[in-house]
């Protein structure tokens, strides 16, 4: 059922590149399927097709945008069992997992035709022209955010569905008006020749212009690096490593032409634990804690890689428990035999470590890919010495850091890179004596969490999923919820514009009825001069 071949729009890429299969994580058993990587030319195409639906695709309504979106979900879920299996297959993510994921990509998909049809978004604005003004008359300006142009988006090893193929990149950039080219990640082809099926169908089925969606398969770095470097791409959406991001920023960067690229890579989540609520609930945040830890087996951006205890605090009960939880955890299959490579070379790197102490561990399953949950701890004198401490893991393990006091504490956060997130588990006491902790946290994450855990991100109006380097190459921003769109716009201005040549976002009878600030005031419609 796959033919393993590139999408260049609506035709498929000629076999000839270099040829991969998809493994099972446990065993590295290829399935027999081939895929085939891309070739430059395929790259070019894609990208010339971008471009020239770019110009249609932008100006479609919203409504009919949103018609698309709505449309790429209804053929997702039409998939059913299928899609699930496969996507289970090529990661080992449990089928409920996938099954969950897949609603969550619908879900968003839906968030972002909402949006699209309601209209507001735009943030349109408009001042009016006033020929009477001294010394010098004033124009009439109105502007809106409008598309930037094509955009390429990688496909993530850890979210097969809801960071990939027609993921969060792929919808906010498809909401905003943007073509998508998405290169997808080799450790789930099949999934990805699916859902871009699915993708495909839905524009088939609305009428969109063709080559406003595209997927490459590429077994190595070519692919990728060639539509970064291509003239006719505008921006790009990444999550995955703080090397492949950061070598991605560079070629951006060193364009003739420089574009944003919009990477989430590592992110280590501190939860720092206060002394009231320790106290009041040291076991069952442990509890919590080591759930948050080791779930899908710690593949998760949000996983809680650092724990900040108050040597002031009675923790034995606490250190006790989490060690307990996490030595009961049990091992899963990792995504990759890359990723288990990697979680087993950061744990090494830990344990060899000056000052840290293995806590406790699962047992090692032997084999077949399996990470295995663990829990080190280690003094803060050591952590603020050294950067070594606090470097992402990606995989089920936790570093416990006890710090000497509030002043240590607040010189951890303060030592930190930036984060997707930070946790604070304080009572009410904890907190309004935590003012100087929280500011010092809110300048270092994206967002913060109290009497919580960090994994599980609501896909919302108000979420935000970034932070400042290296959580995100671009700390303004979030890859998740609604304003994920703002990543793939830019504000234009129409100057002295008669009606009917100006966008229906900013005709003065307001067509769309959608709210606007006209003269400086929100919903100020009809408010001249
Ligand atoms: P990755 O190695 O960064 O790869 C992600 C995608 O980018 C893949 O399609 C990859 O292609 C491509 N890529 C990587 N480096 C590139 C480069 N220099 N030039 C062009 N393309 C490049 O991530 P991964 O495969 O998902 O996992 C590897 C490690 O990344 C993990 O062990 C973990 O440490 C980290 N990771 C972090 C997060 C997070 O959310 N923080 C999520 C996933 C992974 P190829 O596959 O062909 O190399």
């Amino acid at each position: 059922m796959f033919s393993g071949l590139s999408f260049l729009g609506s035709r498929r890429a000629a076999p000839g590149g270099q040829v991969f299969h998809a493994q099972q994580p446990a065993t590295g058993t290829a399935f027999e399927e081939p895929f085939h990587s891309a070739s430059a030319e395929d790259v070019d195409t894609a990208a010339e097709l971008a471009h020239g639906a770019f110009g249609p695709f932008s100006r479609l309504p919203g409504k009919i945008r949103a018609g698309f979106l709505t449309a790429i979900a209804e053929e997702i879920e039409a998939l059913g069992q299928i899609l699930i299996t496969r996507a289970s297959g090529e990661t080992a993510l449990p089928e409920a997992r996938i099954k969950g994921e897949t609603a969550r990509t619908c879900g968003q998909l839906r968030l972002f035709a909402g949006m699209l049809t309601d209209g507001s978004w735009v943030d349109a604005r408009i001042d009016h022209a006033d020929p009477a003004r001294q010394p010098l008359a004033k124009p009439d300006t109105r502007s809106m955010l409008r598309p930037i142009g094509p955009v390429v988006v990688f496909g993530a090893s850890n979210f097969p569905m809801a960071y990939s193929t027609a993921g969060g990149d792929t919808a906010s950039a498809l909401a905003a008006g943007c073509p998508v080219i998405v290169k997808a990640h080799p450790a789930h082809p099949g999934t990805a020749e699916m859902v871009a099926g699915a993708v495909l169908a839905a524009a088939a089925r609305t009428g969109m212009p063709d080559g406003v969606f595209s997927m490459l398969y590429d077994a190595g770095h070519e692919v990728g690096q060639a539509l970064v470097i291509h003239p006719r791409v505008k921006a790009v959406g990444f999550t995955g490593s703080r090397s492949g991001g950061r070598a991605l920023m560079d070629l951006a960067a060193a364009r003739p032409e420089p574009i944003p690229v919009f990477a989430e890579m590592s992110s280590v989540n501190p939860v720092f634990l206060l002394p009231g609520a320790l106290a009041e609930r040291g076991e069952k945040i442990a509890a919590g804690l080591a759930a948050s830890v080791t779930m899908g087996v710690g593949q998760f951006c949000t996983n809680p890689g650092l724990v900040i205890v108050d040597r002031a605090s009675d923790t034995a009960a606490f250190r006790e428990e989490l060690t307990k939880f996490i030595s009961a955890a049990a091992p899963g299959v990792m995504l990759t035999a890359g990723i288990c490579r990697n979680y087993a070379l950061g744990r090494g790197r830990l344990g060899a470590l000056p000052g840290v102490t293995k806590l406790g561990a699962a047992p090692e399953a032997g084999g077949g890919n399996h990470g295995s949950p663990a829990v080190y701890a280690v003094d803060a004198a050591r952590v603020l010495a050294s950067d070594a401490y606090t470097e992402e893991i990606f995989g089920p393990s936790t570093l416990l850091i006890t710090a000497d006091g509030p002043a240590e504490m607040l010189a951890l956060a303060e030592s930190l890179e930036g984060q997707l997130t930070a946790t604070v588990h304080g009572t009410a006491a904890d907190l309004a004596g935590a003012a100087e902790l929280l500011t010092m946290l809110e300048q270092r994450a994206g967002r913060l969490v109290c009497n919580g855990f960090p994994t599980g991100v609501e896909v919302n109006h108000s979420i935000v999923h970034g932070g400042p380097y290296p959580a995100t190459s671009d700390g303004r921003s979030t890859s998740v919820g609604a304003g994920a769109i703002l990543r793939f716009v830019r504000p234009v201005c129409w100057q002295d514009f008669p009606e009917e040549a100006l966008p229906a976002e900013l005709q003065e009878g307001n067509p769309l009825g959608i709210p606007r600030t006209v003269n400086g005031r929100r919903g100020g419609e009809g408010s001249a001069g």
